[in-house]
């Protein structure tokens, strides 16, 4: 059975957080440049979410894959694998998750605490995924969310209804819309190879169709514009 995953933008706090450096330049990246430049993912698991895939840590599992099928480097930031004893109040199902929400406040004041406890991930400049329980599982079709500023941090959430080994490319999905809005200059987070502009691909088979499954395709103009996101920064090795 198929299953649609969404994704809604919040366009009213951007620049608002802390950290937050404006949109420069793109990132130019030449041969004589040896310095790695990369995005960095923080994981929480929120009680109740599942944690593993095939025995595997679950989040490790997703950021595999999307390296993979981004092939540039992601950088997880997680302390360890971490879990939250709470679940925030979080609604029953992902496609009632409001950026409104009391829960929605709540969880940007733990991910602000986070980050002043480890300012090695510095903040907005780091996608932030969730990991909830979103209990709905059965006949679910949200299986997972991108929200590109929640009071400047770019939030996804997954469901544990994407766990099931035929939604792997779901983070891979999640990040490329993410990496498409945070973009200098004009606000356009379209798909390249979509000619109607809209922010899927029409192709079936690629990453960001809207149903990305366990797909594996992208195209150039695909990774060139998720590489040109500001999200990307000078990665210590
Ligand atoms: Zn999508």
């Amino acid at each position: 059975m198929r299953k649609k995953q969404e994704l809604s933008f919040y366009h009213g706090s951007e620049g608002g957080g802390p950290d937050w450096n404006p949109p420069s330049e793109p990132l130019i990246r030449t041969a004589s440049d040896s310095t790695v430049y990369g995005i960095r993912l923080l994981a929480f698991y929120l009680k109740g979410a599942t944690r593993t895939q095939d025995n595997k840590d679950r989040f490790l599992a997703d950021l595999i894959q999307a390296k993979d099928v981004w092939n540039f480097p992601m950088f997880s930031v997680t302390p360890e694998t971490y879990s939250v004893g709470s679940d925030f109040g979080l609604p029953n199902c992902l496609d009632d998750v409001d950026i409104s929400g009391e829960y929605m406040t709540d969880l940007m004041i733990f991910r602000e605490t986070h980050r002043r406890l480890h300012p090695v991930e510095r903040g907005v400049k780091t996608i932030t995924i969730w990991y909830a329980p979103f209990t709905e599982s059965l006949g679910a079709d949200v299986l997972g969310r991108a929200f590109e500023s929640v009071g400047g941090y770019p939030f996804i959430f997954m469901s544990n209804a994407a766990n099931n080994g035929f939604n792997n490319s779901l983070l891979a999905h999640e990040i490329g819309h993410i990496l498409y809005f945070k973009q200098s200059g004009n606000i356009d987070a379209s798909d390249p190879t979509d000619p109607n502009g809209s922010i899927h691909s029409p192709q079936p088979d690629n990453v960001m169709f809207s149903t990305p499954d366990n797909n594996v395709n992208l195209e150039q103009s695909q990774i060139n514009k998720a590489r040109n996101s500001f999200l990307f920064v000078e990665i210590d090795e």
